[in-house]
């Protein structure tokens, strides 16, 4: 009896860890694999076809399936002969990207060397299908929705716009197995009642108001209990699981209730990763780690109810929080928390991008948790003035002593329209106009530009958004040219 129980161990701990193995291997040679025409969030269609080009010699069956509204093409990329059918998508929210830089790490994994055994039992296995980039129309402005003003997740029932039409005609004629909806979601998130965010969520989407669970559904809570265990070697804390009310006009919970078993994998933010490059590389492992665990039918051990264990999104995360400030109005002083944000807007730079930042709330924040934080303590906020000189040519604002300036309490600099010309600058304080005015009330929504002092001192300076001390000025904010 004891042998035998020696025996079954020694098999348990020999099988778990080889698989744990496959998933650090990919973590560790990711590099190797790693697309190097993607560099950030912004590409659009033109480089998604000139690097399935680049694949169509290769081992890929490569077949154009559709076209979006404005005439890009939607492609899938099929690979394997096992007889399960895994599907997967990417981008059907144009400004959701990572799992399309990450499908295409996956297809170089394909085509190089190593990991023999992973391939064979994969290919054997499984018949792979990815279309990346389903609404290319949304990407090349890098906006959720389609040229229709569409949002596709809810277009799943009237089918309006092609890039619908061509997810459900491949859904349906491959009558898939597994599906993979893969989206990205705010990095505002953050798994409930802790600091971190949500790196990773994870759904299994219900097929109905009652969230029934049948064997469909229950096979993607089993594959996305086991995903998370991976995750948690890389990015402990950093899971969240998506909220799983029915949507009847989404994607994801139709073609769970069309029999395909369905997880939503959402791509939501890392600290200093604001391209999503470590994030996309959690999406090549976890990706791959699941479609192994389908080959091996290893998720099938999984408890359907530790899928419930995984902690819920919430979203309770601000990119810069600022505690317990001292703030001071008609002759009373208040003790506040700042909650801000640093917005994006496209820059006309190709791929580019600037920040404008603002407040989004500010009282009592303890419930709430900021990617970087202050402890403000004994601080004062102010708002900062304008600096009246106008300033004519780069080489007088290159001769601005930035650090005097904002010690002075300093944050404006009246500045040339020629100067306010372009996209974005990195010149540390905000350009304004000579007619600008400030607007001086502290209320959610108003741009985060603030001075913090200590006795009368300036201590600290928020500048667009960006925590800064007077001596060592904060030269990388991606300000807007001309604030306003
Ligand atoms: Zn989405």
């Amino acid at each position: 009896m004891q042998k035998l129980y020696l025996i079954a161990f020694l098999i348990f701990s020999v099988s778990s860890a080889w698989s744990q193995d496959f998933e650090e291997k990919l973590y560790e040679d990711y590099q190797e694999y790693k697309e190097p025409e993607i560099t950030n969030r912004r590409f659009k269609h033109a480089l998604v076809t000139q690097l399935l080009d680049k694949h169509r010699d290769g081992i890929f069956k490569i077949q154009q399936v559709g076209e979006s509204i404005e005439g890009r093409s939607l492609n899938l990329v099929s690979i394997g002969t096992g007889e399960t059918q895994v599907f997967l998508w990417s981008q059907m929210h144009g400004d959701e990207s990572t799992a399309t830089m990450a499908i295409f790490d996956i297809l170089n994994f394909f085509e190089s060397a190593g990991f023999e055994a992973e391939k064979e039992l994969l290919l054997s296995k499984l018949s792979i299908h990815f279309l990346p980039m389903l609404n290319p129309d949304g990407a090349e402005v890098f906006h959720r929705r389609n040229a229709l003003g569409v949002d596709i997740n809810r277009d799943a029932l009237r089918l309006q716009s092609p890039e619908s039409q061509t997810l459900k005609r491949i859904r349906d004629s491959l009558d898939a197995d597994f599906g993979f909806n893969l989206h990205d979601q705010s990095r505002y998130y953050n798994a409930e009642r802790t600091a971190k965010p949500a790196t990773i969520s994870f759904l299994a989407t219900a097929y109905n108001y009652e969230k029934e669970i049948n064997d469909v559904r229950a096979r993607s809570m089993q594959l996305i209990v086991q995903m998370n265990k991976v995750l948690q070697n890389f990015a402990p804390g950093q899971v969240g699981r998506y909220n799983d009310d029915f949507e009847p006009r989404a994607f994801g919970d139709n073609i769970q209730k069309w029999g395909t078993s369905l997880m939503l994998i959402e791509s939501g933010g890392f600290a200093g990763d604001r391209e999503k490059q470590e994030i996309r590389k959690l999406n090549f492992v976890v990706i791959l780690s699941a479609l192994k665990s389908i080959a091996s039918k290893s998720y099938e051990k999984e408890a359907i109810s530790d899928y419930e264990k995984i902690p819920e999104n919430d979203r309770m995360l601000f990119d810069l929080k600022l505690k317990n400030l001292n703030y001071e109005l008609e002759g009373n002083s208040y003790i506040l928390d700042l909650g801000i944000n640093r917005n994006e807007n496209a820059a006309e730079q190709e791929n580019g991008f600037y920040y404008t930042a603002s407040v989004e709330d500010q009282g009592d924040l303890s419930t709430s948790y900021g990617y970087e934080e202050l402890d403000a303590q004994g601080l004062t906020l102010e708002f900062p003035k304008i600096y009246t000189d106008l300033i004519e040519t780069e080489e007088a604002l290159g001769q601005l002593n930035v650090s005097e300036l904002l010690k002075q309490g300093y944050a404006y600099v009246r500045t040339s329209e020629e100067l306010r010309t372009g996209s974005f600058s990195n010149f540390p304080l905000n350009m304004v106009s000579e007619d600008f005015q400030l607007r001086n009330i502290l209320q959610p929504g108003i741009s985060a530009n603030f001075i913090l002092r200590e006795n009368g001192e300036v201590k600290f300076a928020i500048i667009n958004g960006f925590l800064t001390e007077p001596a060592h000025a904060e030269k990388n904010i991606l300000n807007s040219r001309n604030y306003n």
